[in-house]
């Protein structure tokens, strides 16, 4: 999507700190990040929100996680944890509406709030 901030990431057309990108997926560091760890990782296909992905997505999404534990663990934070979160829509906080997960660590988290 043209004056998608994310899909913009995803083709190189604004920066960002790449730590991860294959054929589908990038993932890179938050801009604004609320843990020494905070790395989003973003599906290529322009996915607004958490509602918009179909039984065709099954493996993407799977991707995604998979991605995120192995993020993880390249930072160093499987051992001490940390929290995969995906914000959807108004109530859940979303900003960017470009399907994204946060991968957020290297400091207690506490509960939810
Ligand atoms: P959300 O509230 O789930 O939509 O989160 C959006 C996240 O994107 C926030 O944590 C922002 O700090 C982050 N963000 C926004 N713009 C950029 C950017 N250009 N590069 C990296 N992270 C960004």
């Amino acid at each position: 999507m043209s004056d998608c901030i994310f899909c913009k990431i995803a083709t190189g057309e604004i920066p960002a700190t790449v730590v991860f990108e294959d054929s589908e997926l990038v993932a890179f560091d938050d801009v604004n990040p609320r843990a020494p760890v905070h790395v989003l990782i973003i599906p290529k296909e322009h996915l607004q929100t958490m509602n918009d992905p179909g039984p065709e997505h099954e493996a993407l999404l799977g991707k995604m996680m998979l991605t995120a534990a192995r993020i993880a663990e390249e930072r160093g934070v499987s051992e001490g944890g940390y929290r995969i979160l995906v914000n959807c829509n108004a109530d859940g906080g979303q900003e960017v509406f470009h399907l994204h997960m946060h991968i957020i660590g290297g400091r207690h988290l506490g509960p939810m709030a």
